[in-house]
This record gives C-alpha cells, sequence and structure tokens, in this order.
C-alpha cells in the first residue's frame, strides 16, 4: 500500500523517521509531501494514496475526488474538524484520529496559558497567583483531565463539566462537577475550554456566559476557535474590564482586541498546543501505527466517522 504523509505544517524530522520505519517494516511504501503551498500539489500527491496521514490538512470532497485509491484518513491529532467526514463516508474512506497522543502538550500550554495571563504577559507589574483559585474545565475529555490535575498540583481548585460524562467520572477524573455550564462559569476565577468544534459547539460560548464570570476571571481556549462568539466576545472585554481573554487559537478579530484591550488578551501567533516534539513523534508513530493496523487486521477502534 501507499501511504502518504501531507503536512502543511511538517512534523519535526524524528517524528517523520519514525512514521517512516512503522510504514517500511509492515512492507509498505512511504511517501511524504510536507510545507506545500499551493492545494494541487496536495491533489497530485494524493492521486496514488491508499492511506493519508495529516495534521490540520483540510481534506474535503476535493481530495477524496482526485485519489480514488484512498482507503484510510489518520489525523495525527485530536480535532477532526478539518475533515469532510460525510465526503469521506461517501466514497467508503475510514478517517481516524489519534485521541491523547498529544493531549499532555495542550495541557501543559493551558496552564502556562494561566500563568503568562495572571503575570500581565510578564510585562513588569502586580500580578496574580493561580493558588488558591478556582479552575472551571469545559469538556473533560483527554486534554480537560491533564490540564486538571497539573492545576490541582498547583493548589488550584478544580471544577469540571462534560455533556458526555457522569457526575461520577468527573469526580474520579478528580474535578468537582458543576451543575450546569452556567455554574462553571459563574462560580470560576478561570475557565479552561476543552471542547470539540461541532455544530452544537460553534458560537456557543458568547457574551452572557462570559460576563457571567467573576471579577478578574480568565478565559482560556486551547480548543477552537469557532466555540468562541467572536463579537460577543468583544463585547465581553469591554464592557467588563476586569475581564481577560487567552487562546491558542487566534480569532477573527485578534488585531482589534490586541489593539483594543492590551495585556488582557492574548493569542498565539500559530496553533501551537501540540507544536512539541514529543507530541510529534507520539501521534505520528500512533497514525503509522493505526494504518499498519486497519490494513493488517481491519482494526477501526479509532474512527470517527462510524
Ligand atoms: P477529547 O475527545 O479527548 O475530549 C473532548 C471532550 O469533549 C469529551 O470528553 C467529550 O465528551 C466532550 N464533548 C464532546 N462534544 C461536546 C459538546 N457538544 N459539548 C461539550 N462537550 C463535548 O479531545 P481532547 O484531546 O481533550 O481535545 C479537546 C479539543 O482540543 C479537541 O476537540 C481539539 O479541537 C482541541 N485541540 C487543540 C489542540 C491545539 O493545538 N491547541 C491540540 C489538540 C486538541
Amino acid at each position: 500500500m501507499k501511504v502518504l504523509l501531507a503536512t502543511e505544517k511538517p512534523f519535526a524530522p524524528a517524528a517523520v523517521q519514525g512514521i517512516r520505519e512503522i510504514i517500511e517494516a509492515a512492507g509498505h511504501e512511504f511517501l511524504t509531501l510536507e510545507k506545500y503551498t499551493v492545494r494541487e500539489e496536495l491533489l497530485a500527491a494524493a492521486a496514488g494514496a491508499d492511506a493519508l496521514i495529516i495534521r490540520s490538512d483540510k481534506i474535503g470532497a476535493d481530495v477524496f475526488a482526485a485519489a480514488p485509491g484512498l482507503k484510510i484518513v489518520v489525523r495525527a491529532g485530536a480535532g477532526f474538524d478539518n475533515v469532510d467526514l460525510a465526503a469521506a463516508t461517501e466514497k467508503g474512506v475510514v478517517v481516524m484520529n489519534t485521541p491523547g497522543q498529544n493531549s499532555n502538550a495542550v495541557a501543559e500550554l493551558a496552564v502556562a496559558m494561566m500563568i503568562f495571563i495572571s503575570r500581565g504577559q510578564f510585562t513588569p507589574s502586580t500580578g496574580s497567583e493561580i493558588a488558591g483559585k478556582t479552575l472551571g474545565i469545559q469538556a473533560f475529555g483527554n486534554v480537560g483531565r491533564l490540564v486538571g490535575a497539573k492545576a490541582k498540583a498547583l493548589g488550584m481548585k478544580v471544577k469540571a463539566i462534560d455533556p458526555f460524562l457522569s457526575a461520577e467520572k468527573i469526580i474520579e477524573g478528580g474535578a468537582e462537577p458543576a451543575a450546569s455550564l452556567k455554574e462553571l462559569y459563574s462560580t470560576c476565577d478561570f475557565v479552561s475550554v476543552h471542547i470539540p468544534a461541532t455544530p452544537e459547539t460553534i458560537g456557543s460560548i458568547g457574551y452572557e456566559l462570559i460576563t457571567s464570570m467573576p471579577k478578574g476571571a480568565v478565559l482560556v481556549n486551547t480548543a477552537r476557535k469557532e466555540v468562541i462568539d467572536e463579537a460577543g466576545l468583544e463585547k465581553a472585554l469591554e464592557d467588563r474590564p476586569d475581564l481577560k481573554y487567552i487562546t491558542d487559537v487566534a480569532p477573527g478579530n485578534a488585531a482589534a482586541l490586541s489593539e483594543k484591550f492590551g495585556v488582557r488578551f492574548f493569542a498565539t501567533p500559530k496553533k501551537m498546543g501540540a507544536q512539541t516534539s514529543e507530541a510529534n513523534v507520539n501521534a505520528g508513530l500512533a497514525a503509522a501505527r493505526q494504518i499498519v493496523d486497519y490494513f493488517e487486521t481491519g482494526n477501526t477502534r479509532f474512527q470517527v466517522n462510524k
């Protein structure tokens, strides 16, 4: 089988080498397309591929049409909103993600962001400490749980909410279950967002929730920019000069927010939550193993378009 690694934003070289070794050891051919700049390059490279490993690369109907032999696409990472699942299913292509493989990298960034913004983005000013404060975790999945554990170790009180997890599961994961989203936002000094971008979550965090936060609160978003109602966020920061927003997924109005709100707002110039060499290796190798396993045994455990 031909396995193509197609990454606009390449993996660390050690990760690529590891992927190559797994694919070739299983008797498959390994091809790479890195740092491509035009879509035609992706379509041409995908044409003969049986399997595709991607990162945040957009995989739509055009790719499935250009690659008639494609059987499986693995998104090396957690979020898979960059893949058109309906188009994949229509063509009979299996789509998988590699859950949990980059979670620690993202969780460390979320914690770093809480400290960075609490200390005035490292400008010489009087900041505040995170110990003793309450952290609310919105979605208690792989990243959310790790953020909770790290925050507890730093002396924070941790609450969480997840519509797909029982209160018992949240307690087992080390957090206090919040009764509602409204309660989480209105009682936590920090809220860290870890929901996926889905039709239900897109634009779901807006003016009302944000302004329900206590005085001096911080909203941290390492999930997806689409889950925030950007106009609502901007108005909330205008009306509540005590609130702060820090994110790894820059909103469309980032320049305006920087200009207006100074050290109360920060967005990483490029999404970097999963951008560690450890996460690259973990997610890349997991993707390679899942492809080999799928071809050998038909294992679809991590399929997201079932
Ligand atoms: P995960 O799948 O382990 O956890 C997601 C959690 O969200 C689950 O517990 C699930 O029950 C919950 N959930 C699902 N649908 C929901 C809904 N409609 N409302 C509320 N909660 C819902 O994913 P994860 O690894 O913890 O990652 C969380 C998100 O972070 C991903 O979806 C991805 O978008 C984002 N992410 C960002 C980066 C980055 O580089 N900044 C890296 C990895 C993941």
